[in-house]
């Protein structure tokens, strides 16, 4: 009904601006400026005190602060989380806030959470695993919200506040001022989730020895940014694509588990004596000074002799991390837990793992070495890791927190694993360590902007894995996201779209801004200049809160390159790259006027019989066949006449004088600019690269010439051979057509 009732309108609207546009003039209609160099000013926010031209924070620069004291207990047999949380906000803005907002990010799966009632449903399969159809249709909503107990402030009187879905606004009962901190407490309790069975990023996996492994995160309510962007950042938590939006702050948590529990967690262990044994401790300082392979703390003869029993008793494991944005945990009586030291630029980090049996023997192979060249080689990108460990912890998904992250990679039962397995938990591993950097440390807003920390993050773990193999296959590099960027363009987003309504999120987030940078870097930049200025931009916004204009800004500003046309092509439209050979036309010396010449001549008055023996003249070859009476430079007396009064050296390079002439017409089809990547290849076998830089497209984005002179003649142009540009079509990039050679490269290539 609802698209009827649009054709019809779009049907008289079409008909009456028809009449409306009747041609009164046959001068064309004026146009705004849509050149592709054009720059951003109109779409990025103006600079100011707090983010200045030049993409760093300015003078006036502030952020919040949220220290975070917790009290938490986990009730295994129940599998509830209780909460005792006292909160310290920072105002160090220069406003007054009327209200603070906090995220409760469990409540989209409270009873009442709207996130099912978005989820568009059909019958997608006639059938469905019995397991599904009972989850689907038997079983009752999951109620695993929030259940707040109490909101008191710090003398301990209730104070007002009013949730909204995913959030709470606490209501003060004055605002509170620039500068002053408000103190307050919260007393909660939540069902926690099954992660397999039911999903999500944190929650619980049963095992069928009866036990569970804990990964638990978002667990705690948590305060929302406010910054001079957003204002309060409080964007719904669906629960699916958008993550999160924290401020940095200060943790000391206290967490009481079964005592036979082994835990992780963000930040510094207070309390090693409480909770580990003599020998454990024993254990880490062994692995302390173990740079090469990882040390047992707990093996795995321990970890299956320790998941046969079950402790009534409790222990409380005591942590305290310094300007974190957030806190997350891991713990079960099943883990296997080993540690190695990385050198970081002289200062001694840890890498961790926490795994049940059923991850080896692939988890005590790779997890914590993964994790060493992970914190090696971001480090080199962008700054030293600045915190004192990173954990990896086995858990069927990759979801990333401060120093400690949740990674897949499941072997079979038999022990044995597949090279694909292998692979994807060495590439997850990377990518989930690596978001310390983006987005726990260079803090972008992920509720906003995926890519800033999900495109960052696979650009660098892209650099990461080929270090750790040569081999490996990211997916992440230009070629990779051709078929995206080919594709239906109805069904894609701009990279610049908020993620929930992004329809392919996997290429929008990950795999094409990754590829755009490392295309920025190898192809447009050169690992020098881009190297300096990503480094810039990571050490500027360290332990801060970036937006993507800081981005843009930085990396032309550190470079001197404007890459404002990469910018607008790359990340706010879904242009793709199509760049062709469209023709090429051989040319040779004659001293005879051709008829183009006697036209052109005509232009300027001029009789071209009234100057003979004066000019030399450029001849179209037919079909590419140069007629025999074609002539070498050197067979011109008025050149060589000319040539009499240069110096020796000069009249030396009379010898190399051109041949062959080629004017090659370059088209491009594609709405993105791009540098022009040609390989020459010569009729002796030589071949040669050029690489004129995109801004060759300023004048006519639709096609460009380019004359090639040459003593030898050419075989073959080829238009971006490595695939380096994400060139969608390559039908067009050979000449000449019907190249064999050229285009079995190419195939070969695609292919790879
Ligand atoms: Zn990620």
């Amino acid at each position: 009904m609802r698209i009827l009732k649009y054709c019809f309108l779009s049907v008289i609207f079409i008909s009456t601006s028809l009449f409306a546009q009747e041609p009164t003039s046959t001068k064309p209609q004026g146009h705004t400026d849509q050149n592709k160099f054009r720059q951003m000013k109109d779409l990025l926010a103006t600079p100011n005190e707090t983010r200045t031209a030049s993409g760093a924070p300015g003078y006036k620069y502030t952020q919040q602060q949220v220290d975070y004291v917790m009290d938490i207990r986990l009730d295994e047999n129940t599998s509830q989380i209780f909460g005792d949380e006292k909160i310290t906000y920072h105002n160090n803005s220069k406003d007054h806030l009327q209200y603070l907002w906090i995220q409760l990010d469990q409540n989209m799966r409270a009873k009442d959470s709207k996130t099912p009632d978005v989820k568009e449903e059909s019958f997608k399969t006639p059938f469905n695993s019995a397991q599904s159809f009972t989850k689907n249709n038997l079983q009752e909503r999951f109620d695993g919200g929030f259940n707040i107990e109490h909101v008191k402030n710090d003398n301990g009187s209730d104070l007002s506040y009013t949730i909204n879905q995913t959030m709470m606004r606490i209501n003060l009962a004055k605002p509170l001022a620039p500068g002053d901190t408000f103190k307050f407490q919260i007393k909660w309790w939540y069902n926690v989730n099954n992660h397999v069975t039911q999903g999500g990023r944190s929650g619980y996996e049963a095992f069928p020895d009866g036990n569970n492994t804990y990964v638990i995160a978002q667990f705690f309510p948590r305060l929302c940014v406010y910054n001079n962007v957003e204002g309060w950042q409080n964007m719904q938590f669906w629960g699916g694509r958008s993550e999160f939006a924290l401020e940095f702050g200060n943790y000391d948590v206290k967490l009481t588990v079964p005592a036979d529990h082994k835990m992780e967690a963000t930040g510094e262990l207070q309390n090693p004596k409480d909770v580990l044994t003599k020998e454990q401790i024993k254990r880490f300082e062994l692995a302390k000074k173990s740079f090469k392979d990882p040390v047992f703390i707990v093996t795995q003869e321990e970890a299956e002799a320790a998941e046969k029993q079950r402790s009534t008793k409790l222990k409380t494991w005591h942590f305290k991390a310094d300007k974190v944005r957030d806190f997350a945990f891991a713990t079960s009586r099943k883990f296997l837990w080993d540690a190695m030291a990385v050198d970081i630029n002289g200062r001694s980090v840890m890498a961790i793992s926490l795994y049940s049996k059923e991850g080896n023997p692939l988890w005590e192979e790779h997890s914590t070495r993964v994790v060493a060249n992970t914190l090696e080689e971001y480090s080199k990108l962008t700054f030293d890791y600045p915190y004192s460990k990173a954990v990896s912890v086995h858990a069927e998904m990759g979801m990333e927190y401060p120093m400690i992250c949740f990674n897949y990679g499941r072997p079979n039962e038999d022990g044995t694993y597949s090279e694909r397995l292998k692979r994807g938990m060495i590439g997850v591993i990377t990518h989930e360590v690596g978001h310390n950097f983006f987005p726990m440390i260079v803090n972008s807003d992920e509720r906003q902007w995926t890519w800033m920390d999900e495109g960052l993050n696979s650009f660098v773990e892209t650099l990461a894995e080929l270090d750790y193999d040569p081999n490996y296959i990211t997916g992440n590099l230009p070629k990779d996201i051709v078929p995206y960027m080919g594709g239906d363009q109805s069904n894609i987003s701009p990279i610049m779209s908020q993620g929930d309504y992004v329809h392919q999120f996997g290429p929008n987030a990950y795999t094409k801004p990754a590829a755009g940078l490392y295309m920025l870097r190898q192809t447009i930049m050169g690992p020098e200049l881009f190297d300096y200025a990503f480094r810039t931009y990571s050490q500027r916004w360290m332990f801060k809160h970036p937006t993507p204009a800081d981005f843009f800004r930085s990396m032309e500003d550190a470079s001197a390159m404007d890459l404002d046309w990469f910018w607008r092509g790359w990340f706010y439209t879904t242009d793709y790259t199509d760049i062709g050979v469209k023709d090429v036309k051989q040319y040779y010396l004659t001293d005879k006027p051709t008829e183009s010449a006697k036209e052109r001549a005509k232009r300027f008055k001029m009789d071209l019989a009234d100057y003979p023996g004066r000019f030399i003249y450029y001849a179209e070859a037919v079909d590419g066949v140069i007629p025999q009476d074609a002539k070498s430079a050197s067979d011109f007396a008025e050149l060589n006449t000319y040539l009499e009064s240069l110096s020796p050296e000069e009249k030396a390079k009379l010898k190399e004088a051109p041949k062959h002439f080629y004017e090659v017409t370059f088209e491009k089809p594609g709405g993105l600019v791009m540098p022009i990547i040609l390989e020459i290849t010569y009729e002796d076998g030589t071949v040669e690269r050029k690489k004129y830089p995109a801004e060759i497209w300023r004048y006519n984005e639709f096609e460009v010439k380019k004359v090639f002179k040459t003593n030898k003649a050419i075989t073959s142009f080829v238009i971006d051979p490595d695939l380096e540009t994400a060139d969608v079509d390559t039908s067009n990039n050979a000449w000449p057509k019907d190249d064999a050679t050229a285009f079995s490269k190419f195939k070969e290539k695609v292919k790879g």
